[in-house]
């Protein structure tokens, strides 16, 4: 397989290339085609090295870049258990939109700015949040301007940790209170470990989900 295969934007594909990436590993190999072609829900066994973090983020960012009207809003949030992995996922992100003009915006929510800098960030209407459980679900609460009507695709990254890090129960209040399964949101539920709480984020989010055990 090769990254030309996917039907990628060249605006994507150049960056990739700019990266470095010659070839897709296994689960981007996988998990690309699966969540662009056959717009299926994604659960891939994958720890940190996989490529995972390319693996729902190209096509995340394949899927806004085709959309060419779109509402303005949040519509896609990257849940992650550390600011570590925030930092890498933003900076990712920032690589792999580099070759577009008209910036696509990231907002990493899991620094150490006040509240007010984060929701004057959250007004000016970033494409892809990335956030702790519990700081997104902070900032819900505290501005009504911020919110999720626009939601196309939703991430858990290390679902397992979000679990040992015991921010479940914040995510379970951020999906009740917050999240409109209703409306059709693709999921991507990343974790190295494939156990009990993956199964029912699986049952709470997913519709017929491709499961990767790589
Ligand atoms: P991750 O598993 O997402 O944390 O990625 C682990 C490392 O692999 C990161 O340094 C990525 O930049 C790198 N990486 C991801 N995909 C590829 C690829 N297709 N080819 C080479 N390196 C990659």
């Amino acid at each position: 397989t090769t990254f030309d295969s996917f039907g990628l934007d060249p605006r994507i594909l150049q960056a990739i290339n700019e990266l470095g990436y010659e070839h897709p590993t296994l689960v981007q190999a996988k998990a690309i085609p699966l969540a662009l072609q056959e717009k299926r829900d994604v659960i891939a066994k994958a720890s940190t090295g996989t490529g995972k973090t390319a693996a729902y983020c190209i096509p995340i960012l394949q899927s806004i870049l085709s959309n060419n009207n779109r509402t303005p809003g949040i519509q896609a949030v990257i849940l992650v258990p550390t600011r570590e992995l925030s930092v890498q996922v933003d900076k990712f992100l920032d690589s792999l939109t580099s070759f577009c003009s008209k910036k696509v915006k990231c907002l990493n929510l899991s620094n150490s700015v006040s509240e007010q800098i984060h929701l004057a960030q959250l007004s000016e209407l970033p494409e892809i949040v990335i956030s702790t459980p519990t700081k997104l679900l902070q900032l819900l609460k505290k501005s009504s301007k911020v919110n999720l009507s626009q939601l196309k695709y939703f991430v858990i990254d290390e679902v397992d940790l979000i679990f040992s890090y015991g921010y479940d129960d914040d995510l379970k209040e951020l999906t009740e209170l917050y999240l409109n399964l209703q409306n059709k949101i693709q999921v991507f539920l990343m974790s190295a470990t494939m156990n009990e709480d993956v199964e029912q984020l699986k049952a709470l989010y997913c519709k017929a989900p491709a499961v990767l055990k790589l």
